[in-house]
């Protein structure tokens, strides 16, 4: 832990308040979360798209969601842990924006028990990466927080600087599927110097929000062109089942 994230945690002590609303809270409660707060996250139902790992509706009767029935992806398989909504929308904005970085444990946690239901053993865990630029301004790279905290509950090696990012993208949100696809075009790189090797790896991708997936099959288009076996993608939260703007 750093002097800035151990300041923190003493002025916002992680596990005293509730990370969603803030009321005060007992040590035992998994993830920082109330009571009242728990029940409102969108948690992992019965039926989840086969491929991707998206949350379906429990009267959706197929087992792929819209995505991946229309497009396909370049990753093997992906897992998620709650449905994007207001709340869990509330805590990833006071993750990212203001400064609360160790959220970003307890996401870790959320995704270490999501990864419990699976029986799936990796040799890398490697974060989505940001642009160098903007991870400055921000402090920490999202991602690299939940992954390495991750990596560190299951006992396999999380490489933060697997991949870079080469340029500033553009916000997904409100791009169509082409606009998505051009705009991740080139964005990613295996990081130079990297000194593990990624052939026959088995390698989980994490990520905090998955939407449409392109970032993760930009990311994996990367990591199998260096010669990886297998990739998995996990996300703390994903988008709803439904047809993307086009
Ligand atoms: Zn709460
Ligand atoms: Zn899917």
């Amino acid at each position: 832990m750093g002097i800035i994230e151990t300041g923190l945690e003493l002025l916002y002590p992680s596990n005293i308040y509730c990370i969603s609303c803030g009321s005060i809270i007992d040590k035992t409660r998994p993830y920082a979360l109330c009571d009242e707060c728990i029940e409102k996250f969108h948690w992992l139902g019965k039926k989840t798209c086969r491929k991707c790992g998206k949350i379906l509706e429990e009267s959706y009767h197929r087992d792929l969601c819209w995505d991946c029935r229309t497009y396909g992806h370049d990753f093997d398989r992906g897992y998620t842990c709650v449905q994007y909504g207001l709340y869990e929308r509330g805590v990833l904005l006071d993750y990212k924006y203001r400064g609360k970085s160790y959220i970003g444990r307890k996401l870790g946690d959320v995704l270490y028990d999501r990864m419990r239901l699976e029986e799936e053993d990796f040799d890398l865990i490697a974060p989505v990466p940001m642009y160098g630029k903007k991870q400055a301004q921000r402090g920490f790279n999202q991602a690299a927080v939940m992954a390495s905290r991750l990596a560190w509950r299951m006992g396999t090696p999380c490489v933060p600087n697997l991949l870079i990012r080469r340029r500033r993208t553009l916000p997904m949100k409100g791009l169509g599927a082409f606009e998505r696809q051009q705009n991740l075009e080139g964005a990613f790189a295996a990081a130079p110097g990297n000194h593990y090797k990624l052939e026959d790896r088995r390698i989980l991708l994490v990520d905090d929000i998955y939407t449409t997936g392109s970032t993760m099959d930009a990311c994996s288009r990367v990591l199998r062109e260096a010669g990886a076996k297998e990739i998995h993608v996990l996300s703390f939260a994903c988008g709803a089942n439904k047809a993307p703007k086009q």
